[in-house]
């Protein structure tokens, strides 16, 4: 481990609230550093108390803007906060591509506030394998709300989803695409939907059209549809308190604990493909899986009698 302090001592640190702990053990997980094992051993009694929020959309949208936003809102409440900004596509880690992108300068001094930015793509296992841990650890570092937002394009929406307690659509009038983006599965997954840019034309059209497509749904909870103008902090009082009276209604449902055993399940899952992964590419420096490969592309066996094999270890 780069510098001193063993895994008991960096956890006991981050446990006391240390943001350089905590920062530490996220890079830890950014790393997989075989450390982890020890690490998340030594954070599972601490798990589960924080409220996990996951913040979508399309770019653009005001996401930055409405997470620094809710920030300000959780700590006149004096709550913890985490921040993990986590760019599904993007190769980069420690935060380069994504430092600026996080309109949190404001936030940077609160020693109540732990901010980090990750980068998913390149690790074996991806969104699911890198984000639940880092989870852990502000959880375990004292966070009351944890908000997770979500940086760039494509299916990450839903993949968030799965792995925040509460998850929150932000749509914009003008952007032609935001109530497409809702028909294609954003429907789906919100639990509340906010209009940001409520400032411009055609807000209430898109609240209007969402809540027209929302009446459909059979879930038991009803997600509302807001309205905000992040820029000027306006209406984001109104999302932390809904916000909260979805974190209650988790609770009497028994949603929370149904939401938290599929969130561990796909932890576990990539924690385990990518170990088996790991295994199939540590052969005597070969990659097992080429030499299958090689065998069933050559019509020299088959590609079941090759899963087995591969299955079967070395
Ligand atoms: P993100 O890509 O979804 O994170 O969006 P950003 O938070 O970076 O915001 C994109 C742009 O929209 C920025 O220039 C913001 O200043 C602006 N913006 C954010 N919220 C509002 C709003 O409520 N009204 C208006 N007019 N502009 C906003």
């Amino acid at each position: 481990m780069r510098g001193s302090g063993s895994v008991p001592e960096l956890v006991a640190q981050a446990r006391a609230g240390e943001a350089r702990a905590v920062a530490r053990l996220i890079t830890l997980v950014e790393d997989e550093s075989p450390l982890l094992r020890e690490v998340m051993a030594a954070l599972a009694p601490y798990s589960g108390e924080a409220q996990v929020v996951g913040i979508t959309g399309p770019p653009g949208v005001g996401k930055s803007t409405s997470t620094s936003g809710l920030v300000t809102e959780l700590r006149r409440a004096g709550r913890r906060v985490g921040v993990l900004a986590v760019d599904p596509s993007s190769p980069f880690s420690g935060g380069a591509l994504l430092g600026d992108r996080v309109r949190m300068a404001e936030h940077a001094t609160d020693p109540g506030v732990y901010i980090r930015s990750m980068a998913a793509r390149g690790h074996l296992g991806g969104l699911a394998w890198t984000t639940p841990q880092a989870l852990r650890v502000l959880d375990a570092a004292g966070c009351d709300v944890i908000l997770i937002e979500t940086v760039g394009v494509g299916q990450s929406e839903v993949e968030v989803a799965g792995l925040a307690d509460t998850t929150l659509v932000l749509l914009a009038p003008g952007m032609g695409d935001g109530i497409q983006a809702a028909k294609a599965g954003v429907l789906e997954v919100g639990d509340l939907y906010v209009i940001n840019k409520a400032d411009r034309d055609g807000a209430d059209q898109v609240a209007r059209d969402l809540r027209g497509m929302l009446a459909y749904g059979s879930r038991a909870w009803r997600p509302p549809v807001l309205r905000t103008v992040a820029s000027e902090s306006v209406g984001l009082a109104e999302v932390v308190a809904e916000i909260d009276r979805h974190a209650a209604w988790l609770v009497e449902s028994g949603e929370l604990s149904r939401r938290r055993t599929r969130r561990a399940r796909s932890e576990i899952e990539a924690i385990a493909l990518t170990s088996l992964r790991r295994d199939w590419a540590d052969v005597g420096g070969s990659h097992r899986l080429d030499a299958l490969a090689d065998d069933v592309a050559a019509g020299h066996c088959d590609p079941y009698t090759a899963a087995d094999d591969l299955l079967a270890g070395p």
